[in-house]
């Protein structure tokens, strides 16, 4: 949705911004999710995400323990590009936390050969249940040193950031289907509405 795995992890609550705290707009409610969201951003392999699921079966209370990390470095991150939407920036101390979450990554990470005569990095192997954190905070200091910035935006409608990604820098909504969607319903409510307060009063 995000068009970025760190903006689609700032997309894991939903709802609009003054009330971030009501429970049918979180999303991350259990490690499950956090390996669910892993495998459909594409951050976490099969085999991965098996192995998880195991060492959370394991150690629950950890995993547990990881879910409330998972929430608070989700607020990092928001933090980090909520402002760059406003045309502002992320103050000192969060670009300080970013740092750190991603040195976090990158010194459990490993760099592999990618697909394309590269290297990338590669969280395969951890054996750690905060593995799936480690792709978001890479995936984060890397939008935030390489941009493009200017496209971060967030939904007119909702607490959703994404990554506008059309030609024209025209997209408004998180996504047709759902606030895009809405808007258009209410304006054409409000459309005949006002049409029919025209027709009584005239
Ligand atoms: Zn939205």
């Amino acid at each position: 949705m995000g068009g970025n795995p760190a903006l689609d992890f700032v997309d894991t609550i939903g709802g609009p911004l003054e009330d971030p705290h009501e429970d049918v707009h979180e999303f991350l409610r259990s490690y499950e999710d956090l390996v669910m969201f892993g495998l459909k951003t594409g951050t976490l392999s099969e085999r991965s995400a098996r192995r998880l699921r195991r060492l959370a079966r394991e150690r629950p209370g950890d995993a547990e323990a990881v879910v409330a990390d998972a929430r608070r470095k989700r607020a990092l991150v928001e933090a980090a590009f909520r402002p760059v939407t406003e045309g502002s920036r992320p103050p000192a101390p969060v670009l300080e936390e970013l740092r750190d979450f991603a040195a976090e990554a990158s010194a459990h990470g490993e760099l592999v050969a990618a697909g394309d005569g590269g290297f990338g990095w590669s969280w395969e192997r951890s054996g750690e249940l905060e593995a799936p954190l480690w792709p978001i905070a890479h995936a984060a200091l890397e939008l935030m040193l390489d941009g493009p910035l200017d496209r971060i935006k967030t939904c007119g409608r909702c607490r959703w950031l994404f990554l506008d990604t059309t030609k024209n820098h025209s997209r408004r909504w998180c996504s047709t289907e759902g606030c895009g969607t809405d808007v258009k319903k209410e304006r054409y409510v409000a459309r005949r509405r006002a049409r029919r307060a025209g027709s009584s009063s005239g």
